[in-house]
């Protein structure tokens, strides 16, 4: 799994803070320690070459980090409602989230002229598969693109870029491997004004190291091209180490931005989480598959959801939150305070959080209710069916006045009948809904009270 030694040593850290009753300075001390330990052991398997570039640049970057959840986690009270690893949880995301970014960082297209965009990277990091999957991805947005061809030391990439130019169906321009790279930009960047092409994408050579040749021609070429982008492509696998690369490439030739490969394989986190961080320069686009559909924009807040191995949940709490909005929360918010809430709400309800996914999973987030099976989320699902029917079974005057339901069995068989369901499913959902009042109505005193924070901000 992608993030997997990084996620355990995480849950290690909220583990400790269970039973707490708040986050003191001595109580975080241990906590942290594993936080720390699980961000620099993500991937230790350095090279060498680049041990030093390391240990001076990622060292760093965890020791701020670190420093940044403790004063909050120390400086901000503990929230009502929230137990301290809950809380920790949401300070570390955030954290993260703003260490790799925080926003969405779109590609940046020229206003005069044709948009270059040249790619660097080492070897074998999916540089030329990323040219490909470019283009196509900004032959979507309406852009029309064309490749260069610029390994020229290996004659099998130069063979493979034109073969993924006709699958994308855009030119590639190819001049063998005997022009040096500077020329072959020159004169690529011209064809190109001349077919009026929109974004010129170039693929560099890569080596296996850094050394000084391959920086030289780069920055022959990135003056030739003068790029709107230079993004640094990375493989995923490389963990903590691309913070050296990233600081390397940056301070050699300047860099726009990182495109981050591999992410669909069996990598971990490091790679993410220093770039931004060691270079100002966000992460654009991430690989995540061999296909040319495989590439797409980088979202910070996604990525630490993952690190910290609960994506799901917090991007099930922004749906929700949308979800809400889109309801008529305020008109909502009257009916459950004053207990009015009834069953056409529960079903638009009931239908909106089926558009979100599972309410089961919502309920799962509530602090203080725990976790919930995937066999609890199957029967909540199912259940929503049933309720569905029986709703659908009931007269309007029924269904805004569930007293009626709830004196007269009479009533209840009649339901049962026309939805197909039992009597006792009918009268179970009948008290659900006055247990349903009741709990709504706490749990609306609660988020007004601001101890939800995920819903709040
Ligand atoms: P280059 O040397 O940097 O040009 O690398 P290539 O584009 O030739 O890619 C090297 C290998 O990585 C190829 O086998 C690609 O299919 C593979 N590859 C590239 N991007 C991805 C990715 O996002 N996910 C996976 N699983 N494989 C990738």
């Amino acid at each position: 799994e992608m993030f997997g030694q990084l996620t355990t040593g995480l849950e290690s850290a909220w583990s400790k803070l269970k039973g707490e009753d708040t986050l003191t300075k001595e109580n975080i001390v241990e906590p942290m320690r594993d936080i720390r330990r699980a961000l620099l052991e993500a991937d230790l398997s350095l090279r060498p070459s680049l041990m030093l570039t390391y240990i001076q640049v990622s060292l760093p970057v965890v020791r701020r980090f670190v420093q940044a959840v403790s004063d909050q986690a120390v400086g901000t009270g503990l929230i009502r409602g929230v137990k301290p690893d809950q809380q920790m949880v949401k300070i570390v995301h955030d954290e993260l989230v703003k260490l790799m970014g925080g926003e969405v960082s779109e590609l940046v297209f020229s206003k005069s002229g044709p948009t270059v965009i040249l790619l660097a990277g080492l070897q074998g990091v999916g540089k030329t598969t990323v040219c490909a999957k470019l283009a196509y991805y900004l032959k979507k947005l309406g852009k029309s693109c064309m490749l260069i061809a610029g390994d020229v030391y290996r004659p099998a990439a130069i063979d493979q870029l034109v073969i993924l130019g006709q699958q994308v169906k855009v030119p590639v321009y190819a001049a063998g491997t005997d022009v040096k790279p500077a020329e072959i930009a020159r004169k690529g960047l011209e064809e190109a004004k001349k077919q009026n092409i929109d974004v010129v994408i170039m693929d560099t050579a890569g080596r296996l190291q850094i050394d000084k040749t391959m920086m030289d021609e780069l920055k022959e070429v990135k003056r030739v091209l003068n790029p709107t982008e230079v993004l640094l492509v990375v493989d995923a696998m490389t963990g903590q180490e691309a913070a050296a690369l990233v600081t390397t490439f940056n301070l050699e030739i300047g860099i726009t931005g990182a495109i981050l490969t591999k992410l669909d394989g069996d990598s971990r986190g490091g790679a993410a989480l220093s770039v931004k961080e060691v270079s100002g320069k966000p992460i654009k686009l991430v690989g995540r598959g061999e296909r040319l559909e495989d590439l797409e924009p980088f979202y910070p807040d996604r990525m630490a959801g993952r690190i910290l191995g609960m994506g799901d949940v917090l991007s099930f709490v922004e749906k929700a939150s949308e979800v809400m909005r889109q309801e008529d929360a305020e008109e909502l918010q009257k009916k459950i305070m004053s207990a009015k809430f009834d069953f056409n709400d529960f079903l638009k309800q009931t239908r909106a959080v089926a558009r979100m996914g599972s309410m089961t999973r919502v309920i799962g987030m509530i602090p203080g209710m725990g976790k919930v099976t995937p066999a609890q989320v199957r029967e909540a699902e199912k259940s929503l069916i049933v309720m569905e029917a029986i709703i659908e079974a009931m007269t309007p005057e029924e269904r805004e006045l569930p007293e009626l339901l709830a004196e007269s069995p009479t009533r209840r068989k009649r339901v049962a009948q026309d939805s197909g369901k039992t009597e006792q499913q009918v009268s179970q959902l009948v008290a659900q809904l006055f247990q349903m009042r009741v709990k709504m109505k706490n749990l609306m005193g609660m988020m007004q009270g601001g101890s939800i924070p995920a819903l709040s901000n």
